[in-house]
């Protein structure tokens, strides 16, 4: 059987699948005649959690060490065991036991605020794993792998994504999940194929499966001749993309910058040794994300010019933090907000934190002078050129000559003369854009046919971004830049750089290639006069070259 997900990471994979349980355990109400025996069972339990946070915090990424590493101290700190053993000795079984144990520091977690309270989800996540340990049933979240496989899950959290082993995955599928989440961004960045929104998965929970992640296509348990197929293709995908090789250019010869997205100094490392022309789009929060307290200059220096260094003489454009939202910073936290996404978040908490903003300057324009390279700012979730304006005043004043507007928010796409008038240059993150224009979280996955890349009244903003420049440069740096298809329309749209996952690059560089300026802008054509997502697809898929469309599945 074959079902149809959507691709967010390129590449195909075929083997046994794994499982991820969604199982959540319930206190059962136990009770226990043998304290002793309890205790020492709960100790037990806490203590292999503890040691597979360790195994999963030696493989993890920098960001997620320490997360995991936290998460270990706290499964064996004696307080939590004591806890749990009063309330043994009151004859709760173990899982009760640890239940109420948790609950009580969590109690006190939520009573402290700020960072500490937010851990109080690792130390239930510690109480599902020990949980499921003391009751025979599988650990939630990703198991540890012992032969390579593809991992089909309802979704899977950022930090499940964050710690795979590239090597032991070899591909993601999921139920939910959309192709702007940071966990479909993350598979990307690692270079792991994936297919999200794939229906049918989960309860077909298949022995095996073969998967596409350019075209989304999923075959539940395929012959050796199906499997045979899939890896055909993307040999003949991977043969095409080493005929497009150097700077990003059309057909017939015209320039088109493609840069890779980059989170943190391994991400830069391994996109710097790619065929790339820089870097469109620094997630410099990404390096934050598990930090009670704000980095010092001094460690931001550091960090950027490793950044710097391993980009040499190419452009990186740095995103100043975007904090809030999905992508909280204990640091920067201002407190609950009924609505997260639509508050003070990204260059509207700079604007009230605007220690932050200037320590990550004066850190940047060090970083840059100690370099000599080709470093552009850029601020997210600006909405008016007044922020934009501000925004340029504080890069100047910091000494960094490039200041950018992140376009993501409809308002500065509609303004984008008046926006464009007061810095040097825009990226469209059509993620957010999308999420804003069409009033639709970019974390629900029941509503990614509204942020399909491919929604005509997206393409009507990024024209009027593009139109309202007045000749600056205008790049997209969301997810649609790395579609093969919708950056041919991006080129007609007059777009001169796209910055992608690494990964994305080889096939939005051969589509280039073989297409030419006027057939970009007569798919772009295509795209506006369509009034569905699929007619635009559709019309522009006959548009497209015959080699390219033999691969799309
Ligand atoms: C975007 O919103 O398109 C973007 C590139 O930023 P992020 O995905 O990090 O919010
Ligand atoms: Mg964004």
């Amino acid at each position: 059987m074959t079902t149809h997900g959507i691709g967010v990471s390129p590449g195909t994979a075929v083997g046994p699948t794994v499982v991820v349980s969604t199982v959540r355990i319930t206190p059962p109400g136990d009770t226990t005649e043998d304290p002793a025996l309890a205790e020492a069972s709960v100790s037990a339990a806490l203590e292999a959690v503890a040691q597979d946070m360790d195994v999963r915090a030696q493989r993890a990424p920098e960001a997620a060490k320490a997360v995991l590493e936290a998460t270990a101290t706290m499964a064996r700190d004696p307080g939590l065991l004591q806890a749990a053993a009063m309330q043994i000795a009151e004859g709760h079984g173990p899982v009760d036991a640890l239940h109420h144990a948790v609950e009580q520091y969590c109690g006190l977690l939520a009573s402290l605020g700020g960072y500490m309270a937010e851990r109080q989800e690792d130390l239930r996540d510690v109480f599902q794993r020990a949980g499921a340990r003391l009751m025979g049933l599988p650990a939630p979240g990703v198991p540890t792998l012992t032969t390579p496989s593809v991992l089909v899950a309802l979704d899977l959290a950022p930090a499940d994504t964050a710690t795979l082993d590239p090597a032991m995955v070899l591909g993601i599928v999921t139920e939910g999940g959309g192709v702007t989440s940071h966990t479909a961004i993350l598979a990307a960045q690692l270079g792991i194929p994936a297919v999200v929104q794939a229906p049918g998965v989960m309860v077909a929970a298949p022995a095996s499966v073969g998967l596409d992640g350019s075209t989304g296509e999923v075959v539940f348990n395929p012959s050796d001749e199906v499997a045979a197929a899939l890896i055909e293709r993307n040999e003949r995908r991977v043969a095409l993309q080493s005929r497009a090789q150097g700077p990003g250019r059309t057909r017939d010869g015209q320039a088109v910058q493609i840069l890779a997205n980059i989170g943190t100094v391994d991400d830069a490392l391994r996109a710097a040794a790619a065929d790339v022309e820089g870097s469109g789009l620094f997630r410099s929060e990404f390096l934050f994300l598990d930090r009670a307290e704000a980095p010092s200059v001094d460690e931001q220096v550091a960090t950027y010019t490793k950044v710097f260094e391993a980009f040499g003489s190419r452009k990186v454009v740095v995103r100043t933090l975007d904090a809030g939202a999905d992508k909280p910073l204990a640091f920067a936290d201002l407190g609950e907000e009924e609505n997260p996404a639509l508050g003070v978040r990204g260059l509207r908490l700079q604007r009230v934190r605007t220690d932050l903003l200037d320590d990550q300057l004066i850190a940047l324009a060090r970083a840059r002078e100690a370099t000599g390279a080709d470093v552009w700012v850029m601020a997210p979730m600006v909405a008016t050129a007044e922020e934009a304006g501000w925004f340029t005043h504080r890069c100047r004043d910091a000494g960094l000559p490039m200041a950018g507007t992140m376009v993501e928010v409809p308002a500065a796409a509609i303004r984008s003369a008046n926006v464009l008038a007061v810095c040097d240059f825009a990226s469209i993150g059509t993620n957010d854009l999308s999420q804003y224009l069409f009033a639709a979280d970019r974390m629900q996955g029941r509503l990614a046919p509204l942020l399909d890349g491919w929604q005509p009244a997206l393409w009507d903003l990024i024209v009027a971004t593009v139109r309202g420049a007045g000749g600056k440069p205008v790049g997209i740096c969301g997810e649609v830049a790395g579609d093969p298809l919708l950056a041919l329309v991006a080129v007609g749209a007059g777009i001169t750089s796209l910055s992608m996952a690494v990964g994305k690059v080889g096939s939005v560089k051969a589509a280039l290639a073989m297409h030419d300026a006027a057939t970009c802008l007569a798919m772009l054509e295509a795209v506006l006069s369509a009034s569905s997502p699929e007619a635009a697809k559709a019309a522009v898929l006959e548009l497209v070259d015959d080699e390219i469309r033999s691969l799309l599945g």
